[in-house]
């Protein structure tokens, strides 16, 4: 597997960061997680064929900053077919409870998305949930951030990566996390108590020390949290490989 990071920022991204979002190439078939606004520019940015992407999966939907570039994911799928240079390959996308409706509410409020030239399916995962695609398979616990919050691992051959997605501590985080070959974890701090659900880089480095995952990846920065030695607070707890997001990033699984 290969991960791209799209966007390492969070509500608050300062210029060098898009919000939230990241691409895993899985046999060479690319899946989204998260696309918040500036990924899809990234993703094209990073060589992603988006008329390639047709499954995508969302932490949580509650928060702009992880699912605002879907509708221009959409529209802009839409605009190849119409221009004559798509085809109508069928698009998926997952979330928590209630993303089906959260989907629908959003392609109605623009006129121009309610009749697409493809077929969308968009599904709620159950938030114990364990699914099976075609090369990959899917794993999701809930999270303690909102109420649509799902952490998710992707598994492919025998090599796993694992999305918190926004989230304070929790056990479920450690239980999904096992063992994991790359634990893509939220930072929204550095040495501070987190504030509104979210991890700091030293809880952040607790989880995965006792989920022995192999390598983390720090993402979901604020300007003031990457002004902090982010890898040495983790490191505080966690002994393994520790990465630190930046947009475009690609870590190889
Ligand atoms: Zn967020
Ligand atoms: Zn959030």
């Amino acid at each position: 597997m290969k991960l791209t990071v799209l966007g390492s920022g969070t509500l608050v991204s300062g210029p060098e960061r898009a919000t939230t979002g990241f691409a895993l190439e899985i046999g060479g078939q690319p899946i989204v997680v998260d696309l918040g606004f500036g990924c899809f520019k990234n993703m094209q940015r990073a060589g992603i064929d988006f008329s390639k992407v047709n499954n995508l999966f969302f932490t949580h939907f509650e928060h702009p900053d992880h699912v605002n570039d879907l509708s221009a994911f959409i529209f802009a799928r839409k605009g190849l077919i119409d221009l004559g240079y798509g085809s109508p390959v069928q698009v998926n996308i997952f979330g928590g409870s209630g993303f089906k409706g959260f989907v629908e509410t959003l392609l109605d409020a623009y006129p121009s998305l309610k009749k697409l030239p493809f077929k969308l399916t968009a599904s709620d995962l159950e938030p114990y949930g364990s699914k099976k695609f075609g090369e990959f398979s899917l794993k999701t616990k809930p999270m303690s951030h909102a109420p649509s919050s799902i952490g998710m691992r992707f598994e492919a051959g025998r090599k796993s990566v694992v999305f918190s997605g926004d989230t304070e501590a929790n056990e479920n985080l450690v239980e999904l996390s096992k063992g994991a070959d790359l634990l893509v974890l939220e930072c929204n701090y550095g040495k501070e108590p987190p504030k509104f659900s979210h991890l700091n880089a030293e809880i952040a480095g607790g989880i995965a020390a006792r989920a022995k995952a192999k390598a983390i990846l720090l993402s979901h920065l604020l300007p003031e949290t990457e002004k902090q030695d982010l890898k040495k607070i983790a490191a505080k707890k966690f002994s393994g490989k520790i990465l630190l997001a930046k947009d475009l990033l690609e870590v190889n699984v």
